[in-house]
């Protein structure tokens, strides 16, 4: 076999592997797949071996680059299947209102939170260039923090304007850099100030750029916020399904900080993941785990709102519920684009495991983005996504914490850090 890139002794070499056409619940969710000494050739951007060194390389006959990985552990790319990440501004302010004791939903009813990020984002999007730049900053330095793919929503422009206008970024995002992206239409995000006392149109107004989307093939998924003050699940409800319709997957932004039945709506639309869930029914884990509806968890979220509320990670993973972990990156509730962060976050605040967070982070991250027969673990035909840390052993990787691991990424084969 010719192999473009190959990686050997790895101290552990941590495939993710064993999750078959779903995703990983209950006590699979402990097992890496880990093997000792490892080693895994790549041709072109797909992996064509992976086993022990000595195996492996019996079976190459030629080799262009050799990367060694002793004393360092070699992981698949993360899988950060939740992010709003273009958007004007930063929001320091409101974070020092937070520290002061008043609350996220408290920002946001006197107008400011996502408000103040829609209205400078629309401003921005007059001429979009700089957006475009920040973004392309914001998705290089994930790269440096191991992510190699990524979901990223709309939801700050709110007008149909506006929304396209966030669409289209995202399209040109794709073609611009290496970080694999998704897009998720989140219209829905907030009621508009301009729609305040008209909700019912600014549904219609959503329920038509629906069809636009549809027509212009710019999203994937269509996402609601199911919150109080926000969306109410009758009004997720109506644009879910017409989402459906268009032929687009869904998303939910359920049980942030109050459960109003996110859950159940959720899993009665067939969505593929509900995201938050820091408030949830013992019901709805019951029909999450029944459909295997994936959870994904935003441990960043509490963290940074000072909310000590975090989702019930153990008894979601009893109940068989599969969990992954994202970002959230935004202004507003988590400015941070490092899932290593996340997982440290998930092991202190959540009780996982770093195998649990690990799977969680990767192969059923890629679930929560439909795409776990392509990415999120190291095996043979999958997509050459590949980071090496700098740790023996994967127990390490929550417990250095706030500071980079990565000593290199490969993205489609490719070594890019
Ligand atoms: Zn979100």
């Amino acid at each position: 076999m010719i192999a473009d890139v190959l990686i050997r002794n790895a101290a552990e070499l941590v495939t993710a592997r064993g999750a078959k056409d779903s995703p990983k619940t209950k006590e699979g969710m402990q097992e890496l797949g880990i093997i000792k000494n490892g080693a895994l050739a790549i041709h072109g951007k797909e992996i064509v071996a992976v086993g022990e060194t000595d195996e492996v390389l019996a079976t190459i006959r030629r080799v262009r680059t050799v990367v060694d990985a002793t004393d360092r552990t070699v992981l698949p790319g993360f899988v950060d299947c939740h992010t709003h990440l273009i958007f004007s501004g930063s929001r320091e302010d409101e974070f020092i209102q937070k520290i002061e004791g008043r609350s996220y939903l408290e920002i946001m009813q006197r107008k400011g939170g996502i408000f103040r990020t829609v209205e400078k984002t629309r401003e921005d999007l007059a001429s979009p260039q700089a957006l475009m730049d920040r973004a392309e900053a914001f998705l290089d330095k994930m790269l440096t923090f191991g992510t190699t793919t990524t979901e990223i929503k709309t939801g700050y422009g709110l007008s149909t304007e506006s929304e396209f206008g966030l669409l289209r970024l995202i399209a040109r995002l794709k073609e611009s850099q290496p970080v694999d992206i998704v897009s998720t239409f989140l219209g829905a995000h907030a009621y508009p100030k301009e729609y305040e006392n008209s909700k019912a149109d600014y549904i219609q107004l959503v329920l038509g750029m629906l069809e636009r989307v549809k027509t212009g093939g710019l999203a994937e998924y269509c996402d609601v916020f199911v919150e109080t003050g926000a969306f109410s699940p009758s009004e997720a409800r109506t644009i879910l399904k017409r989402a459906k319709k268009h032929g687009l997957k869904l998303k939910l932004h359920a049980g942030e900080f109050n459960d109003i039945g996110g859950a159940e709506l959720g899993v009665e639309l067939g969505v593929t993941s509900i995201d938050h869930l820091d408030y949830i029914s013992e019901r709805g884990m019951e029909l999450m785990a029944e459909k295997n509806t994936i959870g994904v968890l935003l441990p960043g979220v509490p963290f940074h709102l000072m909310i000590n509320r975090y989702a019930p990670a153990r008894k979601l993973i009893e109940a068989g519920v599969p969990i992954a972990l994202a970002t959230d990156f935004n202004p507003g509730s988590c400015p941070t684009l490092s899932m290593q962060m996340i997982i440290a976050l998930a092991c202190r605040q959540m009780k996982l495991t770093p195998a649990e967070a690990i799977n969680a982070a990767t192969i059923n991250a890629a679930y929560a983005l439909d795409r776990g027969d392509r990415i999120g673990s190291i095996e043979v035909g999958k997509r050459a996504d590949i980071i090496i840390l700098n740790i023996p052993r994967h127990q390490q990787l929550p417990y250095w914490f706030g500071i980079n691991l990565v000593a290199r990424v490969i993205k489609n084969g490719a070594i890019i850090y």
